[in-house]
């Protein structure tokens, strides 16, 4: 019964949904005018009962009359596609073998608590929406020999999503020069030329937090199946990713599965892939396969173009110099030029001023003092000592306890890299020691940052929290 059933429909939905839908349905049983059919996991039942039931009805009523009956069977492995078994260190307790539930729906009931849809935290509203801006679009990124060979790499795809040898396309650059810009843009783009292509577009941090949440409610298999059915699927930030091997795994199953089944993967990051720390060897070689694309520091007129489009699409006049003045005196990034512009309008409509170059002066100056703030030793002491929950007295006591030696010698690190204090000065201030033990720390630190994995991390967390 079940096998012309399947003919039936495979007669009549795209093959793809065929495969990914249907194949792994198994008939397990027919009694009377009931047949039940064994599915991989709630989700996909929930899928089958949304986007299927008509055809599955029909299909039934074909072969076992008006009063046919489906039964649903959920039955939840640890295995994905009986293939490849899952390295996943999921807690034991987690690890029940073999779930089963059975389901039973009649066709004609809409059972309320049937309908409950099955929701993982977060991911069913993805389902429909691509979360992607639209003011982040092609038209509004300028073009600039900055990002020119990542804007062209990202209209490729656009135009053919998985038909290029771009896949997957990773950009990459520092931060506010227009990562998460292009990354959208290029998903609207496809979903302008492709509406009936799922894209999904989610930052990295967003998508650990779903896969952990997923496992803990032993939804796994359901987070992988969510992901399987996308067509572009757009990761922002894949650098959040380091270190994280359980989300690293996860997804580089998801990736082969897409790329295997010719769907785009878009992922953006702050570092080239042979500069990525704590990134599986296995993964980062999969984000070269396709085609690595820099976005660089805008040139001064690509900063100036980029803030007359601001302007224009603001309704904001300004004076052609104090334009080119801002473009010359701020460099760093796109999202200070952007703020340094929106916070001059600010003023100038705030206290009804004219905006004059010596306005422009002003904030500007602002700007820059505000992005190269010096940190000061004290300053260091304090993050440091957060870091680590202890008190600044600690860090500057004379104890021989490893890890507070290890604490008071990343401060000293930290206040010569990031301070122009002499070794004497920051000997004196950090534990009253002098400026030998000080070269002595910065050479322990170095050493330690290229042997000692834990170290190294501890090396760059600080410096991300000294550098906000
Ligand atoms: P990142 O993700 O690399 O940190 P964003 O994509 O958030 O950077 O960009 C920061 C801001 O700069 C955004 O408002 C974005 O629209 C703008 N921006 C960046 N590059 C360009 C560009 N080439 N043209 C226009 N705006 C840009
Ligand atoms: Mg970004």
């Amino acid at each position: 019964v079940w096998n012309n059933c399947l003919e039936f429909i495979k007669d009549n939905i795209q093959p793809q949904a065929y495969k990914t839908w249907f194949e792994p349905i198994k008939a397990v049983k027919l009694t009377d005018n009931a047949l039940s059919i064994q599915v991989p996991s709630k989700f996909f039942y929930e899928w089958l009962e949304e986007h299927y039931v008509k055809i599955l009805k029909v299909s039934l009523t074909k072969e076992l009359g008006e009063t046919a009956k489906l039964v649903y069977i959920i039955k939840m492995e640890n295995t994905y596609g009986n293939k490849q078994p899952f390295t996943e260190k999921i807690p034991s307790s987690n690890r029940s073998a073999v779930k089963s539930q059975e389901v039973d729906v009649p066709f004609n009931n809409k059972n309320p608590e049937l309908r409950n849809p099955f929701v993982i935290p977060g991911i069913r509203n993805l389902q429909i929406e691509s979360q992607l801006n639209p003011n982040y679009s092609f038209e509004n990124f300028l073009e600039g020999d900055s990002n020119r060979l990542a804007r062209s790499a990202g209209l490729a795809v656009a135009s053919k999503p998985g038909g290029t040898s771009f896949n997957p396309l990773l950009i990459f650059g520092g931060v506010g020069l227009g990562k998460t810009h292009l990354a959208h843009a290029i998903g609207v783009d496809i979903k302008d030329k492709y509406p009936e292509k799922t894209v999904l577009y989610i930052s990295a941090e967003k998508f650990t937090q779903q896969y952990i949440d997923a496992v803990k409610k032993n939804n796994r298999n359901d987070f992988i199946h969510f992901y399987q059915i996308i067509d572009v699927l757009i990761i922002d930030d894949v650098q959040f990713l380091s270190g994280k091997s359980g989300t690293q795994d996860v997804f580089f199953h998801i990736f082969n599965h897409l790329h295997q089944n010719g769907k785009q993967v878009i992922l953006t990051s702050d570092k080239a892939p042979v500069d990525m720390q704590d990134i599986e060897q296995r993964l980062l070689s999969r984000f070269k396969w396709g085609l690595s694309a820099e976005l660089q520091n805008p040139d001064f007129e690509t900063r100036v173009s980029i803030l007359k489009n601001k302007l224009y699409r603001d309704g904001v006049e300004m004076p052609e110099d104090i334009i080119d003045y801002v473009a010359k005196n701020i460099k760093t990034n796109v999202r200070e030029l952007e703020g340094a512009i929106i916070s001059l309008i600010a003023q100038s409509s705030f206290n009804k001023k004219e905006i004059t170059i010596d306005l422009a002066k002003q904030i500007v100056e602002k700007f820059v003092k505000n992005t190269k703030r010096e940190v000061s030793i004290d300053y260091i002491q304090k993050t440091v000592s957060e870091y680590f929950q202890m008190d600044i007295s600690t860090l500057q006591s004379k104890t021989r306890k490893r890890h507070i030696v290890q604490a008071r010698q990343l401060a000293m690190f930290f206040a010569k890299k990031f301070t122009k204090a002499s070794l004497a000065s920051i000997g004196s201030q950090i534990g009253k020691r002098d400026h030998a033990t000080v070269l002595h720390a910065c050479k322990t630190v170095d050493n330690l940052s290229s042997t000692d994995k834990q170290f190294r991390k501890y090396v760059e967390d600080i410096t991300k929290k000294l550098s906000i």
